[in-house]
């Protein structure tokens, strides 16, 4: 798996928060790409947990200067997966994180081939390393193009 995120003062891999925990750094990670994968779902947040990881997750990607988020939220007619894909749905759809995200694009609409899948492309061609394994889509994520 390629880490996201390397220390300037070691080079050991680095979260995208936080200290580096080999070398104590402090200084801002370097990002390996231009895409960051960020797991809503991860330790089982609460809706308000899983908006404030996004929003906080928000500012810190466009410090880092990534371009684009694949946003895993989960799906699903009942449970907290599908309440946080909700949350998600309705927090961009009126445009409460506007100021960081130029454009998104539900995963339902984005399979191989399909008009967003073509849009996403045109913007960031690196993202298609991503989207090309889902072919029907997928449902349990969002794509964010940061402004
Ligand atoms: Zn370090």
């Amino acid at each position: 798996m390629i880490h996201s995120f390397e220390c300037p003062e070691c080079g050991n891999p680095r979260g995208m928060q936080g200290e580096c925990r080999q070398c104590g750094s402090d200084v801002l990670p370097v990002a390996m790409s231009d895409i960051l994968t960020l797991n809503l779902k991860h330790d089982s947040p609460s809706v308000e947990e899983a908006l404030d990881r996004l929003t906080i997750s928000l500012r810190r990607a466009s410090e880092l200067g990534i371009k684009a988020i694949i946003l895993i939220h989960g799906y699903g007619a009942s449970g907290e997966g599908g309440r946080i894909k909700w949350a998600v749905h309705d927090a961009l759809e009126s445009n409460y994180f506007s100021d960081r995200v130029d454009e998104y694009h539900f995963g339902e609409y984005t399979a191989f081939g399909s008009e967003a899948y073509h849009t996403l492309l045109r913007r960031r061609p690196s993202l298609k390393g991503y989207l090309k394994h889902f072919k029907e889509g997928n449902a349990g994520m969002t794509v964010l193009l940061l402004g």
